[in-house]
């Protein structure tokens, strides 16, 4: 009797349920933004040791023929040391990077001299590399400062010797025909998993001797890592190309998007 009384007790509540659903959906209407998006393209994300399946890499421990100077390195045990600047011999506009290095084990010099390096976007605004651990310098030239312009958020530096990350997205500046400025650079970056820099508004080209000023250029310039004297270590880089991936379907294509 009361198993009876207590399933009709549960088909009461249901029955409810269903008929207050029913006049929401009468009383009121679904919004839609009405923008046809094309589906979202399906990406493996890899793992640490491996790039996302849509990355370009740069870089995977063995070779660096990606790279204009790459030969001047010595690669060994999966990562790549010293031998001069290198730039990538493809170009990137908007893009995403992940990079990982390690400043010298044994701690030489201070300041600016400990560990320095730079990962460069086109040619001309530096995200600095320092070993910053316990290291003290400029604010706005330590590890993960946008050089001369942003220090980080926080310092996020492993000691020297550890391998530590970068994951950094930038979007390129747009320039006029003219060479005017259209859209500033902006970069977001995270160090070792934590942000330091979001979404910060670059004034132009980071430079040691002048103030940061924009110089029309190309809408791709190559990625660049900066060898300043410093046996810095580099393994596991690669970039995703964020240009031209249109998210909304052309007019007139139905099969392709969805409400
Ligand atoms: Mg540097």
């Amino acid at each position: 009797m009361r198993r009876i009384a207590l399933l009709c007790c549960l088909a009461g509540v249901l029955l409810t349920w269903t008929c207050v659903d029913s006049a929401r959906a009468w009383v009121f209407k679904e919004w839609t933004s009405g923008i046809k998006w094309l589906q979202p393209n399906v990406v493996d994300p890899g793992s640490p040791e491996k790039a996302p399946s849509d990355a370009i890499v740069l870089f995977d421990g063995t070779d660096l023929s990606a790279w204009n100077g790459g030969e001047k390195w010595t690669i060994e045990n999966g990562y790549a040391i010293d031998g001069g600047n290198i730039t990538s011999k493809q170009s990137f506009g908007d893009c995403q990077i992940h990079l990982e290095f390690a400043t010298p084990e044994k701690v030489e010099g201070s300041g600016q001299g400990r560990g320095n390096s730079g990962l460069y976007f086109m040619g001309r605004y530096e995200l600095q590399i320092l070993d910053s651990y316990e290291n003290d310098t400029y604010y706005d030239g330590q590890c993960g400062a946008i050089y001369k312009q942003s220090p980080p958020l926080v310092n996020a530096s492993r000691k020297p010797g550890e391998w530590q990350t970068y994951d950094v997205v930038f979007t390129a500046p747009r320039f006029d025909a003219d060479g005017a400025l259209k859209s500033p650079a902006f970069i977001t970056a995270f160090h070792n998993g934590v942000l330091i820099q979001n979404h910060f508004e670059l004034q132009g080209g980071t430079f040691w001797d002048e103030p940061p000023h924009y110089t029309a250029h190309d809408e791709r310039g190559p990625l660049s890592i900066q060898y300043h004297g410093n046996p810095v270590r580099f393994r596991n880089i690669w970039v995703r190309d964020l240009m031209d991936r249109p998210r909304i379907a052309p007019a007139g294509d139905e099969q392709s998007s969805q409400n």
